[in-house]
This record gives C-alpha cells, sequence and structure tokens, in this order.
C-alpha cells in the first residue's frame, strides 16, 4: 500500500493535531546476541539432541506473506517522535513524498 509523507496527527506533547512526517524504523542488529530467552535455549537444546523435539516438530516452514510495519511518527512543531499503535500487516509498503 501507499502512505502520504506528511500527517496531520495528534501530538500528545503539543496536546493537538500537528503536521507529522512518517517514516519506517528499520531493524538493527540484535543488541547481545548471547543473551537469548529460555525458550530459545530449550528449542537450541533439542535440535542438539536432548528431549523431544517438542514444538519443534510441528513448525511450519516458509515465510508469512505479510509482515507487520514499524512506523515512527515525527512531529513538526516540537520534533518529537512517536509510535502509534502496533502498525499493521501489509505485503509491501511504500511512503510516498
Ligand atoms: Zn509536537
Amino acid at each position: 500500500m501507499k502512505m502520504p509523507e506528511k500527517q496531520r496527527r495528534y501530538c500528545p506533547n503539543c496536546d493537538t493535531h500537528t503536521e507529522h512526517t512518517v517514516r519506517k524504523e528499520s531493524q538493527g542488529p540484535r543488541l547481545n546476541p548471547s543473551a537469548h530467552s529460555k525458550g530459545q535455549r530449550k528449542g537450541e537444546r533439542r535440535e542438539k539432541g536432548y528431549g523431544n523435539s517438542g514444538k519443534s516438530s510441528k513448525q511450519v516452514s516458509g515465510e508469512k506473506p505479510t509482515r507487520r510495519v514499524d512506523l515512527r511518527y515525527k512531529c513538526e512543531e516540537c520534533g518529537r517522535e512517536q509510535t502509534i499503535g502496533r502498525g499493521f500487516r501489509v505485503k509491501r509498503l511504500e511512503i510516498e513524498r
């Protein structure tokens, strides 16, 4: 889908509706690759051969056709950036200038 770059949105800092610039947040690298969750470590142990395969046995392969977008709205008045909601699922997002 296409989205206009400039949108009129509510800014909680200015407490009114102002012009906002939309941008997509890029996914950065993981901060600490050694620190992962208990479930992840469990899965790694299972893959090595300990225990049974658990929930990995019924894991479906393949990517989902859509991804959730991570959008940031920057207020033109005060310059603050907001994340609004959790985004939405879309195949491809274009920000129009
Ligand atoms: Zn503002």
